[in-house]
């Protein structure tokens, strides 16, 4: 009998550095699904600055009805310094990650920070404060002043963007982050603005309403600002973190900080179909086509696409360990280099992706 399952992958490299390290990823997922009895097929959709150019859409009905079909996507990142500079251009890359959400339903974007104890010296952080500090957040994505409606004023001198939740859409997420956290360390904290905004009270009294039904989790509720002084302050008390879509913009990036660099994390957005996996960062055209981009956010990525999509949880682990691997050799990217350890050797964005290559076919053999 034949028990081959098929699965589709859409890669979509985007703009910047994003190319450059969706390769590695795509390497990763090559690598490890074909000792599985997968059946992959791999295509390419166009979105962000470069599908601008080429069709004048940032995200082409070719590239939505490709994901749709697809069972997971890999990311690269959007953005392109023409549209930062110019907030006036109407048709801009970020609309295509923000269309590609809407119209795969995906409302629940999951970043863990990982801790890399080989980088606790790259951090802001001090290291006896970062010890210990393993988060899941889970922020909402669909939903809040980024989707509500937006106006401005005749005379053009206000504006305002609605801040609005539904009861469903926060309920979908809680459902999501319990049940991570059931498998986890039975912490969730949900954080908010309860005590200012009537969305955060619907917010708060809906994820009470879920947490009757995960006893064995532990719910705490946090304001949004002291959430992110408590980050800083003490990151070790926080298991999963569950948030709206504002807040958890601004909590995960600050949190990054936590693992010493942007280049290092990664990122899954989920719904009831497709999964989306892509690294934190954004296209970093400072750096982009000069072998200088970090690979680790993709491939960790590709990871998490493992573990969420394939249910391949151990593989997933022996990506994560072979990065481990790789920096406790001493082997870094320039952003997560440190003037401090002299036995620190610099690699290119090739160069290290083959590292994790190399260390995983070691494994396997
Ligand atoms: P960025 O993440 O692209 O870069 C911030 C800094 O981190 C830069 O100095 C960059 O060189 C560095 N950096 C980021 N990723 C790195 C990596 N993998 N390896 C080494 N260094 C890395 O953020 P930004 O500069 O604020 O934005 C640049 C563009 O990216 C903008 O157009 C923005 O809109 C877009 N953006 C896209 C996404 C996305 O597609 N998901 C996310 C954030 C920003």
């Amino acid at each position: 009998m034949n028990t081959t399952m098929e699965k589709k992958i859409l890669i979509i490299p985007g703009d910047g550095i994003g190319p450059e390290v969706t390769f590695w990823g795509k390497a990763i997922l090559e690598q490890i699904l074909s000792n599985h009895d997968y059946d992959v097929t791999f295509d390419e959709g166009l979105m962000g600055h470069v599908a601008i150019e080429a069709t004048g859409n940032p995200l082409p009905d070719e590239t939505l009805n490709k994901a749709k079909a697809s069972d997971a996507i890999l990311f690269g990142a959007v953005g392109h310094i023409k549209y930062d500079n110019d907030p006036t251009l109407k048709v801009r890359p970020e609309n295509g990650l923000l269309g590609i959400r809407k119209g795969l339903g995906l409302y629940a974007n999951i970043r863990p920070i990982i801790l890399f104890e080989e980088l606790l010296d790259v951090s802001s952080i001090k290291p006896e404060i970062l010890k210990g500090t393993d988060i899941l957040f889970f922020r909402e994505l669909t939903g809040d002043a980024y989707f509500g409606e937006k106006k401005r004023s005749e005379d053009r001198n206000s504006a305002s963007d609605l801040m609005i939740y539904h009861r469903y859409e926060v309920e979908r997420i809680a459902i999501k982050a319990f049940e991570a956290a059931e498998r986890r360390n039975k912490k969730l904290c949900s954080v908010d603005k309860a005590n200012v905004l009537e969305s955060s009270r619907l917010w708060r009294e809906v994820v009470q309403e879920v947490a009757k039904n995960y006893p064995d989790v532990v719910t705490t509720h946090m304001f949004a600002d002291n959430a992110s002084m408590q980050l800083i302050k003490n990151p070790s008390q926080f298991d999963v973190v569950l948030t709206t879509n504002i807040f958890g913009d601004i909590l995960t990036d600050e949190a990054s900080q936590i693992s010493g660099s942007m280049g290092m994390l990664p990122s899954a957005s989920i719904g009831d179909g497709t999964g989306f996996f892509e690294p934190v960062h954004g296209s970093a055209y400072d750096i982009a086509g000069q072998n200088k981009a970090n690979p680790l956010a993709s491939i960790l990525s590709a990871a998490l696409m493992l573990d969420i999509t394939f249910g391949l949880k151990d593989d997933a682990e022996r990506v994560t360990n072979a990065v481990h691997e790789v920096l406790k050799q001493g082997f870094r990217t320039a952003d997560i280099a440190t003037k401090t350890t002299e036995k620190q050797k610099i690699l290119g964005t090739k160069e290290m992706g083959k590292r994790i290559i190399d260390i995983l076919r070691e494994t396997t053999l």
